[in-house]
């Protein structure tokens, strides 16, 4: 299936092709990227329309009976949701303790609801990464609340905190502890604190908790100006205070999307996108090349044995990955660069052909040629023209006398190819030693001859070159 008709299928709200759509977007192999990337762009125009809500709590907290009641209440009202969630501790197995469809079995159930567990594996910014996307597509796909679970016990929350347009923080009453492990980063990203269970045993617990939760909150900046931090009981068992959650998160949208606060906080979290995804790819490709590949065993060893400072070891990564240097496990110092003798400027191409007369006559209707007139070269066994162009030269050459030395590459290629490259330089031999000892074969005796040009010049035979020869020509 084609990112188009996958794209199309998302959009006419089709289950299995938003699946396919997720799984897509879920897979770290570089050809499925870069096909997820070309969907993205096609469902970008139809995203947007969601209200993006996180959902973060510690493990307990009642997280998954909260969304499955709360998600319930919103298709009573005639919404379409999708839950996603971010679990970086998620194993490839799929076991993973957040988005487990047992656990929000009657939600899973409703047509008008998709829910989508933890990509699994790989780095928090990698997981991030791919829920994103993911929320794009259940945006295109018509969902009306997108909701985001993470745990609340790690750096998860601020990057679900960085992709939803409200985020709300499910506390427990309990313990005594004012915030309870949670750490006060989250407090400060929350823009709506829930205190669940205040049914049975725990509802005077949740009531003081309610009014800790205030006190607390009323000491912190509340992170979006002209928002004051609403904290409610609400009991996802019982379904007590889910319609007034619900309720103030309208609320929330309708203040704050008036005063243009979401488009402002949306607007950031692409700028912020823009650069983690530029880290996660820029990251990727890093650990994929061979040079880097090679030898990041051996240099972490190094750095973490601590003879290797980490400074250090990360600019010799960065410098193979840009090739500037061959290998990143030597620890000599980088090559220098090649010396000016083996810098060549072109000076033209060799065209070996069986006709010269027919070639001369084509290569002259090429525009801004100027074309020779045959030249015999008894002492290199070539006849040739060349062909003046505004910025080069192209040499056509044909064999002259029995011996030519371009008779084998005719009886090769009959039709004719490229026979060599002339490189100009400074001092021919220098450059020919420079590329000798990058296992160019120096054809003849190694010395230079007088060239078409009258200067000296020299014929090798590069490796892994096509065929080519490169002729060193010195410059006048
Ligand atoms: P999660 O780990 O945050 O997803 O929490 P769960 O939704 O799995 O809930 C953890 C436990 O708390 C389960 O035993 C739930 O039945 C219970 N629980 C969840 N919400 C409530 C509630 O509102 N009241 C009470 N009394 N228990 C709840």
């Amino acid at each position: 299936m084609t990112a188009e008709q996958l794209a199309g299928g998302v959009r006419a709200g089709d289950r299995r092709a938003l699946a396919r759509a997720l799984t897509l977007v879920e897979s770290t192999r570089r050809d499925h990227r870069d096909e997820a990337a070309r969907l993205i762009e096609l469902l970008a125009p139809a995203a947007g329309g969601s209200f993006r809500i996180g959902i973060t709590g510690v493990p307990g907290a009642g997280k998954s009976t909260f969304i499955e009641v709360f998600g319930l209440h919103l298709i009573a009202q005639g919404l379409r949701v999708a839950v996603l969630s971010v679990d970086p501790s998620s194993p490839a197995s799929g076991g993973s303790i957040l988005g487990d469809k047992t656990r929000m079995s009657e939600l899973a159930r409703r047509p008008e609801a998709f829910i989508r567990p933890s990509p699994s594996g790989g780095t928090l910014g990698g997981v991030a990464r791919r829920t994103r996307e993911a929320l794009l597509v259940c945006e295109a796909a018509g969902f009306d609340v997108v909701l985001v679970e993470t745990v609340g016990v790690g750096q998860s929350e601020t990057a679900v905190a960085g992709m939803t347009d409200l985020f709300v923080l499910l506390l427990v009453p309990g313990g005594g502890d004012e915030l309870q492990g949670i750490k006060r980063g989250i407090v400060e990203l929350a823009d709506l604190v829930l205190v669940n269970k205040a049914d049975g045993d725990l509802a005077d617990a949740a009531g003081r908790a309610v009014e800790a939760y205030r006190a607390a909150l009323t000491l912190l900046r509340p992170r979006t100006p002209g928002w004051e931090v609403p904290v409610a009981p609400c009991s996802a068992r019982t379904g007590a205070g889910i319609a007034a959650a619900w309720k103030t998160m309208l609320h929330f949208r309708e203040t704050l999307g008036a005063a243009g606060a979401i488009a402002e906080r949306r607007a950031e979290q692409a700028g912020e996108w823009l650069w983690a995804e530029t880290a996660e790819a820029l990251l990727e490709r890093l650990r994929e090349h061979p040079g880097v590949r090679d030898c990041l065993p051996g240099l972490e060893r190094s750095v973490r044995e601590g003879s290797l400072p980490p400074t250090v070891g990360a600019r010799r990564l960065l410098r193979t990955f840009l090739g500037e240097a061959k290998s990143a496990c030597s620890a000599s110092p980088p090559a220098p660069p090649p010396a000016p003798s083996a810098a060549g400027r072109l000076n033209h191409v060799a065209i070996a052909v069986p006709d010269l007369d027919a070639a001369r006559t084509a290569f002259a209707r090429l525009p801004g040629a100027l074309v020779s007139d045959p030249l015999a070269l008894a002492e290199h066994g070539v006849t040739v023209v060349f062909v003046a162009l505004p910025n080069t030269k192209i040499e056509l050459v044909t064999p002259l006398g029995e011996r030519s030395p371009l008779r084998s590459f005719l009886e090769k290629s009959p039709g004719g190819g490229i026979h060599h490259l002339s490189l100009e330089v400074p001092d021919v031999r220098a450059a020919a030693a420079s590329l000798a000892a990058q296992g160019a074969r120096v054809l003849g005796d190694g010395e230079p001859r007088i060239g078409a040009h009258g200067t000296p010049v020299l014929f090798l035979h590069p490796k892994d070159f096509s065929g080519a020869l490169v002729e060193l020509e010195e410059s006048p």
